[in-house]
């Protein structure tokens, strides 16, 4: 299989070739005709000299003897060619006059081909004569003074011609095949310049098979002047970065689930272990086996959840649309949290707007939304602060908003709260919060398969509110 650049280059001088070849033979075709053209005007007006000349001689030599005209005459120095054969033929097809340039040069008078003329009609020949010289005729049927018709001929050597022909033949066949060698090398060191980034790419794409996600493509400097190839370079790069981002994404995701897993297990084992090291009282072991469920219970809720968002990235979950009253739903989720506020001595209140609100939606996922974004407020606003959950219509859209009087998250933290196992609490000495850090992860998820939006909006001892945007049904 050729190699592109050799394809390219091969493709160019094969058009270039035919270029040359048309533009030669045009070339050719044209500067002989226009020779020969020059030559016939300068017959033309010789031959009528001629008939003027014969004219005059019938009167004053009405000789029947042929005579001979004095070749090149000094009448005829208007014309800037020599001529080689001159004759004045009569009625009959004899020569009555003549005049050659070489004695071999006499051309026979062909009386059929003659009387095809008209009178006063001149045509033109190119005929071979005895002695091997090329000649163009100029052949005219004139009319004498006793109207009696008579014909005059000039001729003229086409050896010079032939001459020229021959080395405009010779020009093109040494410039043609020259310039297509110089062009079809010059074709070739071009594709090699073109395609060297396409090696550069194929050598990175290489490297990056073996596994190196660090490799990049050289890209020129100013992007104003990328061609088509830096494009693909710079498209290549964008690509390998969002692939190494991904890769990176997922190994401290399975590291941070890891480790998430492995503390409460160490926990549990830890108790489990110190339990069995000697009998001991029925309400010790109900102690730790307590302690025990409770670690287990996070654990499967933290499996649940990344199972979730694993299923998710594989794009496996599928969502359980139905149209639902999104009031209504928001009732029943606050009815069923409000234990927990009390718990805390908080004020959960929300404000059932008069008409359902219907949104096409999966039941199941938005309650755990709701669920999430609730006990988050709870979970990190201090007893007998205050949350309100707001519902609104707008524009096409369902506006919720999840609104408490709690800590607030510092700007530095706003951009991460989405983020996988983001969990302030799990940074400063509070720990008291349980909590796995993908609860929001798994709020922005639900938001988005459901076409909407999120934002936060937060200040530290003041409060969080988040904003949600679901489109109506
Ligand atoms: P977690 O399981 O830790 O609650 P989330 O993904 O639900 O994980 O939340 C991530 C982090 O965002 C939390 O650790 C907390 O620091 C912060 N956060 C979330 N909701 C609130 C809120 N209502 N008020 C203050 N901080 C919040």
């Amino acid at each position: 299989m050729l190699s592109l650049r050799y394809k390219l280059a091969l493709y160019y001088l094969a058009v270039l070739s035919i270029v040359m070849l048309v533009c030669g033979v045009a070339i050719y075709g044209y500067i002989s005709r226009s020779l020969v053209r020059t030559i016939d005007e300068s017959l033309d007006h010789q031959v009528l000299k001629l008939e003027q000349i014969a004219n005059l001689s019938t009167y004053d030599l009405p000789s029947e003897e042929p005579d001979t005209l004095p070749l090149n005459s000094p009448e005829s120095d208007a014309i800037p060619i020599a001529l080689h054969l001159m004759q004045v033929i009569n009625q009959r097809g004899e020569i009555k006059t003549d005049s050659y340039a070489n004695p071999n040069d006499e051309i026979a008078a062909d009386l059929n081909a003659l009387q095809q003329l008209q009178a006063g009609q001149t045509r033109h020949d190119t005929v071979v004569a005895p002695s091997g010289e090329t000649l163009r005729l100029a052949t005219r049927r004139a009319r004498g003074h006793d109207n009696a018709d008579f014909y005059v001929r000039v001729g003229y050597s086409l050896a010079a011609l032939q001459q020229a022909r021959k080395r405009l033949l010779l020009i093109f066949g040494i410039a043609i095949p020259l310039a297509l060698l110089l062009s079809g090398f010059g074709g070739l060191v071009l594709a090699n310049q073109a395609l060297q980034p396409v090696d550069s790419i194929t050598k990175a794409a290489e490297q990056i098979g073996a596994g190196d996600l660090t490799e990049r493509v050289p890209v020129p400097a100013q992007p104003r002047k990328m061609d088509e190839i830096g494009r693909l370079a710079a498209t290549f790069n964008t690509m390998i970065a969002r692939l190494q981002a991904a890769f990176e994404r997922q190994k401290q995701f399975t590291s941070d689930a890891s480790h998430e897993l492995r503390t409460p297990l160490a926990v549990m084992r830890g108790e489990l272990e110190i339990a069995l090291r000697r009998p001991r009282a029925p309400e010790e072991y109900q102690r730790t086996l307590g302690s025990n469920l409770e670690e287990i219970i996070r654990l499967s809720r933290l499996v649940e959840d990344l199972l979730m968002l694993a299923r998710a990235d594989a794009g496996r979950v599928e969502l359980q649309c139905e149209p639902l009253d999104l009031a209504a739903l928001c009732g029943n989720t606050v009815e069923y949290i409000t234990p927990l506020a009390e718990q805390r001595e908080q004020t959960l209140s929300y404000q059932a707007p008069p008409q359902p609100i219907t949104i096409h939606a999966d039941q199941q996922r938005l309650k755990q939304l709701l669920l999430n974004l609730l006990d988050n407020a709870i979970k990190y606003t201090e007893p007998h602060g205050k949350i309100t959950l707001g519902l609104t219509v707008e524009q096409q859209h369902a506006t919720l908003t999840v609104a408490d009087t709690g800590r607030g998250i510092p700007a530095e933290d706003l951009p991460h709260v989405f983020d996988r196992f983001f969990r302030r609490s799990a940074k400063t000495s509070d720990r008291s919060a349980p909590g796995s850090g993908l609860g929001l992860s798994i709020v922005k998820w639900i938001v988005e398969a459901h076409g909407g939006t999120i934002v936060v909006e937060s200040q530290v001892g003041a409060g969080t509110v988040f904003t949600i945007r679901l489109p109506l049904a």
